[in-house]
């Protein structure tokens, strides 16, 4: 098997506080020095960034970006959880879509219609916190497709994603119906479907080729699951939040790439933040999988690649976790941080960060827009505010002619 491990190479490596470690160092290391011969005027033969957009995704190739790998509270270098599966196929997934995410969405340049399926693991906020930015950015965004959301029920209705979801639509009630018929808002509707959290590797999904499973999280209460997705021979596993449990032993098993939550080392939790150290063991080891337990389950379910995710990694808290896990764990590791790559293939695992434009644009819609329908209006503002406007005509008048010659519009200044 080949690994490439160029990361470990670079000169940012720690400065992006990202870090893989793993079997292969060596065959990497002969393989940097025997490499493709260096020339002072042409481009490198192998980029060691992801650069957005740049790269076509094989027929064969499953590429899961990190859009957030953090903790409840986002910080700027790292939102709460968030990953992005793309498939050779064409189908992409986001599993969580926790605070902070959609930014970093953002930073990918995909068209919004093609980010139309999310998967809930379960409702902390550090896991769906940011749906409302992708549903209702998006529909700004040019998605004119429904959003579909899956999600775990509870032991009670109110706890479970459809109750939560309608609550959502009620909470953007003033957005959602402000912008309609006033832009194409095809999008804004809400596809959700809400499964079993007791279901042990139930089919949620099935298309295309794809297939995704969950299985029962244990995280804190009832309504947590894990996902399992099957696609043209490569599985990919995601935990979202869960204590080691027997279905993901079970069910995990020989993933190409896995990724379970690792909580923050409980001597960071005590040192950097200030807990108690009561709280953090009871939050570290009991409520989250702690950095040696992620070991012992990655060494029994033997991925290809292990992906530990969940913590604030930086230079001085990374040290700790890594020792930890490799008291238990020596296989191939990544410790997570946001806008890291990993290109999966059958015989390869490519690990690198991506290299982000932050004066990004939504890429327009790939299906063709239609005009605003007025009709589709759902609110109306009241006499006393539009009495309020003070219009300066010859201006409008202006923009209107302008963009009417520009783009062949025939449009009128509203009386
Ligand atoms: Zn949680
Ligand atoms: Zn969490």
């Amino acid at each position: 098997m080949k690994r490439r491990w160029l990361m470990l190479f670079t000169g940012g490596f720690l400065a992006m506080g990202a870090l893989v470690t793993g079997i292969g160092l060596l065959s990497a290391a002969s393989e940097a020095q025997t490499g493709t011969e260096s020339s002072p005027v042409k481009a490198l033969a192998e980029r060691e960034m992801y650069y957005p957009g740049s790269e076509d995704l094989g027929p064969n190739e499953m590429r899961v970006i990190a859009c957030g790998t953090g903790m409840p509270n986002a910080r700027p270098k790292q939102a709460a959880a968030c990953w992005l599966v793309e498939l050779g196929n064409g189908d992409k997934f986001l599993f969580d879509i926790g605070t902070g995410s959609a930014e970093r969405i953002s930073a990918l340049q995909i068209p919004y219609n093609y980010l139309d399926k999310v998967f809930i693991g379960h409702l902390h906020s550090d896991h769906f916190g940011d749906l409302d930015a992708l549903y209702c950015g998006g529909i700004v965004a040019n998605r004119v497709v429904p959003l579909k959301v899956w999600g775990p029920s509870s032991i009670e209705p109110k706890y479970g994603t459809k109750v939560a979801m309608e609550h959502m639509e009620g909470m953007l009630a003033w957005d959602i119906d402000t912008r309609m018929g006033n832009t194409d808002t095809r999008g804004a509707f809400l596809d959700v479907t809400e499964f079993d959290y007791t279901a042990v590797n139930q089919v949620i999904y099935q298309e295309n080729g794809v297939t995704i499973r969950t299985i029962p999280a244990i995280h804190i209460f009832d309504g947590a699951v894990s996902f399992i997705l099957e696609w043209n021979g490569l599985k990919f596993c995601y935990s979202s939040d869960t204590f080691p449990n027997k279905w993901w032993m079970e069910y995990a098993q020989d993933a190409d790439i896995s990724i379970h939550e690792c909580f923050i080392a409980p001597e960071s939790l005590v040192e950097k933040q200030g807990f108690t150290p009561e709280a953090a063991l009871n939050v570290g080891t009991q409520i989250h999988t702690s950095p040696a337990q992620f070991g012992k389950v990655m060494a029994a379910t033997k991925p290809r690649m292990a992906v530990a995710y969940h913590f604030f990694n930086d230079f001085d808290t990374a040290p700790a976790v890594l020792r930890e896990i490799r008291r238990t764990y020596d296989g191939p590791l990544a410790l997570a941080t946001d806008y890291m790559v990993f290109n999966v293939t059958k015989d390869d695992i490519r690990v690198r960060m991506a290299a982000i434009e932050e004066a990004v644009w939504p890429q327009p819609s790939t299906i063709p827009l239609v005009p605003p329908d007025p009709s589709l209006r759902r609110t109306a503002m009241s006499t006393m505010l539009l009495e309020g406007r003070v219009v300066h005509r010859d201006v409008l008048q202006e923009v209107y002619d302008d963009i009417n010659q520009r783009f062949g519009s025939n449009e009128k200044v509203p009386e």
